[in-house]
């Protein structure tokens, strides 16, 4: 059976990521993928989760709270400053990041994420994995803005050495209203 997007992302992940890494939810949004993150690194791992608005960070730490998972630190701004806000032990063991693109649902739509921040973030996040370590995207485009993103990024993972980095593009081509896709970026060594 083929797997939907979504857990497709998350087998992805569950594939390269291991108990004790450090790992990236860098769109919180309502926090599901921060929980399922959570529980995939274990209590010795930790999850980074970034979002632009407040309304998306207090919903996952919300939702956090709830279940009681306590390894995750929740930050309030661009995944594109990462690096402002991880400690240097944690990036060292950095195994893989998520990232849903578009905008926070039941919310501002206008409020979207954008080719500039996502590709600084992709940039940044990739020469920091550790050997097998994955970016998975979860690329929504058909909102407005979506296609500028999706083509600017299709730009930039194109053209990513293929000795260092697999990059897989995974969806559904039948469907119909611009159904969301999957890219994937792992580290080769
Ligand atoms: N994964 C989320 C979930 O499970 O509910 C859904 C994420 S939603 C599609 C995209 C989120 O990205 C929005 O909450 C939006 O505020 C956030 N966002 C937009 N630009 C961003 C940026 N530069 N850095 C971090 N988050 C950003």
């Amino acid at each position: 059976m083929l797997k939907g997007i979504i857990n497709y992302s998350h087998y992805l992940m569950k594939e390269a990521v291991q108990e004790g890494d450090t790992v990236i939810d860098a769109t919180c949004g309502n926090g599901h993928d921060t929980v399922f993150l959570s529980r995939l690194v274990g209590t010795e791992g930790h999850v980074f989760g970034f979002d632009i608005q407040a309304e998306a960070i207090a919903n996952t730490r919300k939702l956090l709270t709830h279940i009681g998972l306590t390894n995750t630190t929740l930050i309030n701004d661009s995944h594109s400053n990462f690096l402002h806000h991880m400690p240097v032990d944690k990036l060292t063991r950095l195994g893989g990041a998520i990232f849903n693109l578009g905008y926070l649902p039941g919310s501002d739509k206008s409020v979207i994420t954008r080719s500039e921040t996502t590709i600084l973030a992709i940039e940044g996040i990739v020469s920091h994995l550790k050997q097998n370590g994955i970016i998975v995207l979860v690329v929504y485009h058909g909102h407005e803005g979506g296609d500028k993103e999706r083509e600017e990024l299709m730009r930039y993972v194109r053209l990513l050495d293929q000795h260092q980095y697999h990059v897989l593009y995974y969806g559904f081509i039948n469907q119909k209203n611009d159904p969301p896709f999957i890219l994937a970026i792992q580290k080769r060594h």
